[in-house]
C-alpha cells in the first residue's frame, strides 16, 4: 500500500478544491487546487533535473506559501526534505550540507553568495533561490514544468525528512523521519485536538522546525481546512486574526508577547476554541494571566524533533499548569531511574518513549544511534520528568542540565521555580558551572520585573529560607534578558560558558 504522506493528505483535501489552504498576509489565498498544481510542477521540475526518490533536498528559505508547497512537492516526488533554519550562518550551513549531501539546495537571496561557494565545495550542482519576484529563481525555472505529477509510492519506513534538532544542548543532529512517523503523529494530533470543518489555524511559527511544519501544518492538511499564514510572529496581527480563526499554536514567548500587547481579552478571543503551547516550558504565571484575561486555558503539550508530539494536556478535562499532560494514543512514555527501572509516580527520572512516531535514528551518526535507544526499543529523550499519580507528566529539565554539586543532584527547575516566586524576579535560569571544590556550582541568572532591582545577596538569603543549602545558588547574576534560540528556548550552554571561570 502507498504510504506516501502526501497521498494521506490528499485523501483529506476538501471536495471543493477551490477552498483555501492558505490565507496570506496580503490577502492572497492559495487554494487546494493551486497547492496541488504548484506542488506537481515543483515535483516534476526537480525530478526533471535527475533527482530520484531518496535524494535529499535542502531548503533554507524565508517562510512563504512557495516554501510550504516545495515541502509538499518533495513528499510527492519521494525526496527527503531537509529544512534549514534561516538564521544559520555559512559555517553552520556548510556542516549540514556536508553531513546530509543533498542533490539540490533551495536557498534565500540573502545567503546565495555563501551557499554558492558551499555547493561548489560539496559538489552540489542544483542550486536555486526561492524568492517572490522570479529572476533566475526556482519559481521561475519551475514555471514551465507540467501541472500534473503522479505522486511517487513510498513504503512506511522510507524517509520523508531529515530534520535537524534545535541545537539547544550542543551540535544539531539530523533526525531521520519516515512517512510512517509523520503520518501516525498527524493522524493522532488532529483528532486529539478535535480539528473539524470550521477550524482555521493562525500560523506564525517558522517552517524549518517540527512545531511549525509537522505539528501546525499537518493538523491543517489532515483536516482539509485553512490556515492564516504569516511570515513571522506579530502580536497585533495575531489579535486581528483571532476574530476569524479558531486555533493558535505558539511557543511560550508568543504568549508572553501577546500578553504584553494591549487588547488581549475575552472579546478578542471569543471566536477561538484552542490555544496550544509547546517547544519550551510555559511559565505558570503566563498560564494564569492568559486565563484571567481571556477566560481560556492554554493547552500545553510536549514533543521533540526526533519523535513529533509525545504528550498533551486534554482537550476536555483539566489542563494542568506545569504539566504536559498525558501520553498521546499509540505513544508509550515511561520514566526510569539511572539503572533503567521504572519510577513510581512522583519520582523524577529519565523520560523514554516508543511508538510509530519515533525516529529510526540520526543521519550518519551510528554511535549516537547505539547510545540513544534502549535494548527494548525505547528512545532516550534526554529529558527528565515525573508522572503524577493521576498520569500527568511534568518535565523537570534536561539530563544534560542536571547539576551535581558536592555529590548532590540539583534539578535546575526546582531552583528556578523558587527564584521565580521571589519579588522582583521576572524569570530565571539556573546552570552548573565548573567549581574546584564542588565539581559544579549552582549559578542563577535572573531577569528583573520591570522597574524592580533585585539584589543578589537578598535573593540568596530568601532562597536559603526555601531550599536545602546545597541547592542555593552560589552566585545570582541579574541580566536584561536570557539568551534564547529561534524557538524561544533558553540556551543554557551559553550561560554555562559565560559564567564558567568566575
Ligand atoms: P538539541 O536536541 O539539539 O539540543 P532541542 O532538544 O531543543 O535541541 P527540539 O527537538 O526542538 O530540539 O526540542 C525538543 C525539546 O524541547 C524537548 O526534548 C524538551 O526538552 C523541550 N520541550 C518541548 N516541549 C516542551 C514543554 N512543553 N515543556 C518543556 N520542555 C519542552
Ligand atoms: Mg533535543
Amino acid at each position: 500500500m502507498d504510504a506516501n504522506l502526501y497521498s494521506l493528505f490528499e485523501s483529506r483535501f476538501p471536495k471543493d478544491r477551490g477552498a483555501p489552504l492558505l490565507i496570506l498576509e496580503e490577502g492572497r489565498r492559495v487554494s487546494y487546487a493551486e497547492a496541488e498544481a504548484t506542488s506537481a510542477r515543483y515535483a516534476a521540475f526537480l525530478t526533471g533535473l535527475g533527482l530520484v526518490p531518496g535524494d535529499r533536498v535542502a531548503v533554507q528559505t524565508e517562510k512563504s506559501a512557495e516554501a510550504l508547497l516545495l515541502y509538499l512537492a518533495c513528499l510527492r516526488a519521494g525526496f527527503v526534505y531537509l529544512p534549514l533554519n534561516t538564521a544559520y550562518q555559512e559555517g553552520e550551513v556548510g556542516y549540514f550540507l556536508g553531513n546530509a549531501q543533498p542533490r539540490a539546495v533551495i536557498s534565500q537571496p540573502r545567503s546565495l553568495g555563501s551557499t554558492q561557494a558551499l555547493c561548489a565545495q560539496h559538489d552540489i550542482r542544483n542550486l536555486f533561490v526561492l524568492d517572490e519576484d522570479g529572476g533566475g529563481s526556482f519559481t521561475a525555472a519551475a514555471r514551465s514544468a507540467p501541472e500534473t505529477f503522479k505522486t511517487v509510492e513510498r513504503k512506511p519506513d522510507d524517509l520523508a525528512a531529515i530534520l535537524y534538532t534545535s541545537g539547544t544542548t550542543g551540535r544539531s543532529k539530523g533526525a531521520m523521519i519516515s512517512h510512517r512517523n509523520l503520518a501516525s503523529n498527524a493522524d493522532v494530533l488532529h483528532r486529539y485536538w478535535g480539528f473539524g470543518p470550521t477550524d482555521v489555524l493562525v500560523h506564525m511559527l517558522p517552517l524549518f522546525h517540527v512545531h511549525g511544519l509537522f505539528v501546525a501544518c499537518h493538523c491543517v492538511l489532515m483536516n482539509g481546512t485553512a490556515m492564516r499564514f504569516h511570515s513571522k510572529f506579530d502580536a497585533a496581527r495575531a489579535l486581528a486574526d483571532f476574530k476569524e480563526s479558531t486555533v493558535f499554536m505558539g511557543v511560550p514567548t508568543f504568549y508572553t508577547r501577546l500578553l504584553a500587547e494591549g487588547g488581549l481579552d475575552r472579546d478578542a478571543c471569543s471566536n477561538m476554541r484552542l490555544f496550544i503551547s509547546g517547544s519550551a516550558p510555559l511559565l505558570a504565571e503566563t498560564h494564569a494571566e492568559f486565563e484571567r484575561r481571556t477566560g481560556q486555558r492554554i493547552l500545553e503539550r510536549y514533543g521533540m524533533t526526533e519523535t513529533g508530539m509525545l504528550t498533551s494536556n486534554p482537550l476536555e478535562g483539566e489542563r494542568r499548569a506545569g504539566t504536559v499532560g498525558f501520553p498521546l494514543p499509540g505513544t508509550e512514555v515511561r520514566v526510569v531511574d539511572d539503572t533503567g527501572h521504572g519510577c513510581k509516580p512522583g519520582d523524577i527520572g529519565h523520560i523514554q518513549v516508543r511508538g510509530p512516531n519515533v525516529l529510526s535514528g540520526y543521519w550518519r551518526l551510528p554511535e549516537k544511534n547505539k547510545e540513544e535507544f534502549t535494548a527494548d526499543g525505547y528512545f532516550k529523550t534526554g529529558d527528565v520528568g515525573t508522572f503524577s499519580k493521576d498520569g500527568y507528566l511534568s518535565i523537570v529539565g534536561r539530563s544534560k542540565d542536571l547539576i551535581i554539586t558536592g555529590g548532590y543532584n540539583v534539578y535546575p527547575k526546582e531552583v528556578e521555580l523558587a527564584l521565580d516566586e521571589l519579588p522582583g524576579v521576572q524569570e530565571s535560569a539556573v546552570v552548573g558551572v565548573p567549581h574546584p571544590d564542588f565539581g559544579e556550582a549552582v549559578t542563577a541568572v535572573v531577569v528583573a520585573k520591570p522597574g524592580a532591582k533585585p539584589v543578589e545577596s537578598e535573593l540568596i538569603g530568601a532562597l536559603k529560607q526555601r531550599l536545602a543549602n546545597f541547592k542555593v545558588p552560589k552566585r545570582v547574576h541579574v541580566v536584561d534578558e536570557l539568551p534564547r534560540n529561534t524557538m524561544g528556548k533558553v540556551q543554557k550552554n551559553v550561560l554555562r560558558d559565560r559564567y564558567s571561570g568566575e
